[in-house]
């Protein structure tokens, strides 16, 4: 790319966008296109022959020669079967690149191998992929060569979601429609669909490649397993927001062209708190669109991380005693004719509307925190989530001062007339406010903050799909603007109630506001005190899926079946119980070869010091203290390594399912703290040139 690089012609430049369709297609199937974007349905098999062929024309003039249905299966990232465009030749041996419009609108990958939890019997393995016609084809540059990527919907047979995309669809469509209702009751006849906007803020790690491909724990679990503070860590906040260093530069300047081209707008970019992390963020998009390019941009970061010898890891918490990496999920909900829902507007009745969603949100969140906690929970986010760094595991939200007065005003005395920090209110109602947002956002320990005109969900984490949060967000909420619409339509005098209805709303689901430290203690205490749940980790957090509440909110809404809901819960104990394990054998296979035999040479050679100093008459105290301690560690690192082996290996032939992985929580995962103690402490006084891989103080600060 040349030093005057053109972005506004880089920019969407392997995207086959409505602009690139509007040019390529006839009228016809372009209207037909966007009618079905617009307003869902399915195209006409003719139209999409016309749309397979443009769409086939365009992705060869950019050097594709396959394509491939992109989808995002329940292991987290995306997935892709490649076929070529090539045909079968003629008898004279010519052959002509063909795309058909069944092949760009339904694809048939073997799918046995992804998880189903048990939806999909191995006799009708064949799941199949489907054409989102709402998120653009692009074509993605790899060293397979340019292929062009048909985003898809991934189902079984029967109908059933095996993927993270139909559900969030599906949710989309549930808060469009209850959303809808709301507006219309505060007059807004125009809007014809609401739809989520979420612009999703990505940290990561940067290490060296070669030095990174020297330790077995970040190959098999992308995070370390064992290792010693480095003797700085971040307490200078020295990175965040410093200077970039040049190699992390460069490689920043190919990730933003590579995700120009893919339309991705990528817009800020910093380091983060940690040593040796980042922070990437586009800007806001619809969700379903998002979500897809989220994905891509961390496909994109580890790619070309790889080409400047870098290494991007996306773990939660790649090294312990620095910050871990999330996501931040901002959240809104605008309507097509430009209303964001979570603007408070400049008039008395938008006011309403605004008080009205807050009600309804504060009563989804607390209804089900369980929900929102366990979409944002992964096996890497349990290192991470209350671990006094991210936000804490306890869902709660933070509204900023002057709303929350608002909400304490309306709640104490059913108006709300003064605004704190002196402001005077002009209102039309008297017992509603007219007010200025405070959008500051001085909390930055709350999993839940309203910052100005969006949510800001903090718990995600920085490895997963942000399809679930937002999928949860949107049905939950859905869910609140309908009971409320339901009570709203019936109403005789319709701003009483309206009133009432935030007053109730509010009053009830107060206890899910929270403005303090929520690293504190005393946070833990007062959020039991309140009957908020705290749930610690990933597997505790699974059972909020199958509950009866969820069951009849997904059911309700058709955005899982309870038969769907079984099956990725099912899915994430044994995605559970397969992390912990293979963490738990890559920790005995590092103890084994590295670390046992680097300290027995040390040991060794220790004792053949202390043997010649001895001979010389000198004192070896000394020499022969350090011995002690060594060979004390050594033994209870191989004791320690012992026990993990024989709590692994019962763990391993249990059957899959939810006693399985909490048998890795609560006996495999302390087997492995207790083999990581003696190891680190082994790690701070073995002599460097001993110590078989790199160490935090390499990996943390020479990139
Ligand atoms: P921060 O202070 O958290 O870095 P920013 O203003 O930089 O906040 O925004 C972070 C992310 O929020 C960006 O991706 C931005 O595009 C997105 N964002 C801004 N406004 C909205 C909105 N109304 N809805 C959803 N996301 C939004
Ligand atoms: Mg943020």
């Amino acid at each position: 790319m040349s030093e005057n690089m053109n972005v506004e012609e880089l920019f969407g430049s392997n995207v086959f966008s409505m602009r690139t369709m509007r040019e390529r297609l006839p009228k016809e199937a372009y209207d037909e296109i966007e009618a079905v974007i617009e307003h869902g349905g399915e195209l006409t098999l003719a139209t999409a022959d016309i749309v397979a062929k443009a769409m086939k024309e365009w992705a060869i003039e950019k050097g594709a020669t396959h394509y491939t249905h992109w989808f995002q299966p329940l292991t987290g990232i995306t997935a892709e079967k490649h076929d070529s465009f090539v045909s079968h030749p003629n008898p004279e041996g010519k052959m002509i690149m063909e795309f058909k419009g069944k092949e760009l609108i339904k694809g048939e990958p073997d799918a046995s191998s992804f998880p189903s939890g048990g939806l999909r019997a191995t006799f009708e393995a064949r799941g199949y992929t489907a054409w989102d016609i709402t998120s653009p084809a692009f074509v993605k540059e790899t060293a397979t060569g340019p292929t062009l990527c048909i985003p898809t919907a991934f189902c079984s047979y029967t109908g059933e979601a095996l993927d993270k995309k139909t559900p969030l669809l599906r949710s989309l469509e549930a808060l469009s429609n209850q959303a809808l209702r709301i507006v219309r009751l505060f007059g807004n006849t125009e809007a014809t669909r609401v739809n989520a906007s979420v612009g999703a803020e990505q940290e990561y790690f940067l290490v060296d490649q070669t030095k990174a491909l020297q330790r077995e724990d970040l190959i098999f679990s992308g995070r370390t397993l064992f290792g010693a503070p480095a003797p700085k860590g971040q307490e200078m906040d020295d990175h965040y927001f410093g200077v970039i260093r040049e190699r992390v530069g460069a490689f920043m300047k190919d990730v933003n062209i590579e995700l120009w081209k893919l339309g991705v707008t990528s817009k800020t970019q910093h380091n983060e708190a940690a040593p040796a992390q980042h922070e990437l963020a586009p800007i806001y998009e619809s969700a379903n669109i998002a979500v897809d390019h989220n994905q891509l941009i961390m496909e994109t970061l580890k790619r070309v991380a790889g080409k400047h010898g870098l290494r991007c890891l996306l773990h939660e918490k790649p090294f312990s005693g620095v910050n871990g990496s999330g996501k931040h999920n901002n959240w809104s909900i605008t309507t097509d004719n430009g209303v964001n829902l979570l603007e408070p507007g400049e008039s008395p009745n938008e006011n309403i509307q605004f008080l009205l969603v807050l009600a309804c949100i504060m009563k989804a969140v607390d209804t089900h925190a369980d929900l929102l906690r366990q979409s944002a929970s992964n096996v890497g986010n349990d290192l991470r989530l209350g671990g006094y760094e991210a936000p804490p595991a306890i869902i709660s939200m933070f509204l900023g001062e002057q709303l929350e007065d608002v909400v304490k005003q309306l709640v104490e005395t059913g108006k709300a007339s003064n605004l704190i920090e002196g402001g005077t209110l002009q209102t039309g109602v008297s017992t509603l406010p007219d007010f200025e947002i405070d959008a500051t956002d001085r909390n930055r320990t709350s999993p839940f903050a309203f910052t100005g005109n969006k949510f800001e969900f903090r718990n995600v984490g920085s490895e997963d799909s942000i399809g679930s949060p937002n999928t949860i967000l949107n049905a939950i909420v859905a869910e609140a603007f309908c009971e409320a619409a339901d009570r709203l339509e019936a109403a005789d005098d319709f701003n009483l109630a309206v009133h009432n209805l935030i007053k109730e709303y509010m009053t009830k689901h107060q206890r899910i506001i929270f403005n303090g430290d929520g690293y504190s203690e005393e946070w833990v205490k007062e959020a039991a005190r309140r009957g908020l749940p705290n749930i610690p980790s990933m597997v505790e957090a699974v059972g909020a899926l199958t509950t009866e509440k969820s069951i009849n909110l997904f059911e309700k809404f058709g955005i899982f079946t309870k038969n769907e809901l079984e099956s990725r819960a099912e899915i994430l104990y044994e995605t559970y119980a397969k992390t912990i394990n293979i963490e738990a054998l890559t920790m005995v296979d590092m103890a084994n070869k590295q670390l046992v035999p680097a300290v027995i040479k040390y040991a060794g050679d220790l004792a053949n010091t202390v043997n010649a100093i001895n001979a010389a008459g000198a004192d070896a105290t000394t020499s022969s203290d350090l011995l002690k301690r060594v060979t004390g560690l050594l033994k209870q690192m191989q004791d320690a390594r012992v026990s993990l082996s024989i709590i692994e290996k019962d763990g391993s032939k249990m059957p899959r399912g939810k006693e399985q992985a909490y048998y890795y929580r609560e006996k495999v995962v302390p087997a492995m703290e207790a083999l990581r103690h003696p190891a680190d402490e082994l790690e701070r006084i073995v002599d460097k040139e001993y110590w078989p891989f790199p160490t935090y103080a390499d990996l943390l600060f020479e990139v």
